[in-house]
């Protein structure tokens, strides 16, 4: 596992984080913890050193797990990097009560990388108004927090304006070969890191869509390439080639991926693509730019709808038929499953009372309702409920076949 140092402290972080917003699943929903926890640990024993989380990420269970996980000693061998909630702080006394509990549920008297979660303008004003740069500096000198930083997902002008407006160790932003003029971009990575922050990258992969499986014009490029290596893989060397960067957080919950990953971080260096990796990546790039309709990372900010709508999964097929046309049926039908209730808890698009509630957390400031319109058009057309009732008619009958063999068997004799 290769590291980087924090040019303010020297601290040394692997340049692979585990991101703990995307924790290992059960079949049945909720976070799978006993293999969250499994999948934690092999990460620290093969070399990884930065853990990601926030009090949203899994609706509170992120850090919790996190924690148990970092129990039996692997807590002296992290460094932990978890946020205050901008949207839960209305007082200065709010944010010394949030990490007094932060505190509490890791069993630690420090936070290593403490950030002010996903700022934007508005966010960052209204937290400086209530002191949170005091904050940070009494928390900072009392010890319960060793580093400060903000992640975030406004625009470039502002990114500027937080990173002079405080000696902050680090800052995390959104940064990937689709993402270089989009938010802080590489301006941004450039800025801040000549200012001495170390940077931490989330969303390198764009919450998995520049992961495989990828459209066949991609896999392509990719194949053409003398070294053989998964797209993910591409996505994550793309980003560690800027020296820039400290950690590229991976929000990883599959033992393969883990490996990986683990893996690519052993020979990732700085300036290590070729010129024919680059010219490959930026052809990639063109081709996802002219195929994906919503830039929705899947970061599930927005959830849970009060009208049941699944945001994120609505745009995920939305975007998968429109990259894989040639299985558009197959996402179709798993839209009409999953979606409509059949086979999960029902939340397409058409659902959308246009409330608005979703639309100022967005981090990417999707125009959510919009988006959802067109969703439901191409998704669904007509008739949806009628389309809901027939699947789940067919999906009873379909599983009750064997009974009613044997039903029939049985009466026949
Ligand atoms: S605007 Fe639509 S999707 Fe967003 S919270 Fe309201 S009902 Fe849900
Ligand atoms: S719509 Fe926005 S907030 Fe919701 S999952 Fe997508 S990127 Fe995240």
């Amino acid at each position: 596992m290769l590291a980087r140092k924090v040019p303010k402290t020297g601290d040394e972080l692997s340049i692979l984080g585990f991101g703990c917003m995307r924790l290992a699943q059960k079949p049945s929903g909720g976070v799978d913890e006993e293999r969250a926890i499994r999948q934690i640990r092999y990460a620290i024993e093969n070399g990884v050193n930065y853990f990601d989380t926030a009090p949203i990420y899994h609706v509170g269970r992120s850090e919790q797990v996190l924690a148990r996980a970092l129990a039996d000693g692997y807590r002296e061998k992290v460094r932990i990097a978890t946020k205050l909630p901008p949207w839960a702080v209305h007082s200065r006394r709010d944010m010394d009560r949030i990490l007094g509990s932060q505190l509490e549920t890791f069993g630690t008297d420090h936070i290593d990388y403490y950030l002010l979660h996903s700022l934007v303008k508005e966010k960052w004003e209204n937290l400086h108004r209530l002191g949170v740069l005091e904050f940070l500096d009494e928390a900072k000198k009392d010890g319960r927090i060793r580093n400060a930083g903000f992640s975030f997902h406004g625009t470039l002008a502002t990114f500027k304006e937080i990173v002079d407006a405080y000696d902050w160790e680090f800052c995390q932003i959104q940064y990937n070969y689709l993402d270089e003029d989009h938010q802080a971009g590489t301006e941004g990575l450039h800025y801040a890191a000549a200012r001495g922050l170390a940077v931490m990258v989330m969303e390198p992969l764009r919450g998995g869509s520049l992961a495989d499986p990828v459209p066949p014009e991609v896999k392509e490029i990719f194949e053409a390439l003398p070294a053989r290596r998964s797209s993910a893989v591409w996505g994550l060397r793309w980003v560690w080639d800027h020296p820039e960067v400290t950690v590229v957080l991976s929000g990883m919950n599959e033992e393969a991926q883990i490996r990986e990953n683990i893996q690519a971080a052993s020979d990732s260096y700085p300036n290590g693509l070729g010129e024919d990796e680059r010219i490959a990546i930026a052809k990639v790039r063109d081709v996802f730019r002219r195929l994906m309709k919503v830039n929705c990372t899947g970061c599930g900010y927005c959830m849970p709808c009060p009208s049941g709508v699944n945001i994120p999964d609505c745009f995920a097929l939305y975007n998968s038929v429109h990259l894989f046309p040639h299985k558009q049926k197959i996402f179709r039908t798993l839209y009409l499953g999953r979606l409509g209730g059949i086979v999960g808890d029902t939340g397409y698009a058409g659902l959308c009372r246009r409330c608005g509630r979703c639309v100022a957390i967005c981090p990417q400031h999707i125009s959510i309702p919009q988006n959802l319109e067109e969703v439901s058009a191409t998704m669904e057309g007509r008739g949806m409920w009628l389309k809901i009732r027939l699947g789940k008619a067919a999906f009873f009958v379909f599983h009750r076949v064997p009974q009613l063999r044997s039903a029939i068997k049985v009466l026949t004799g």
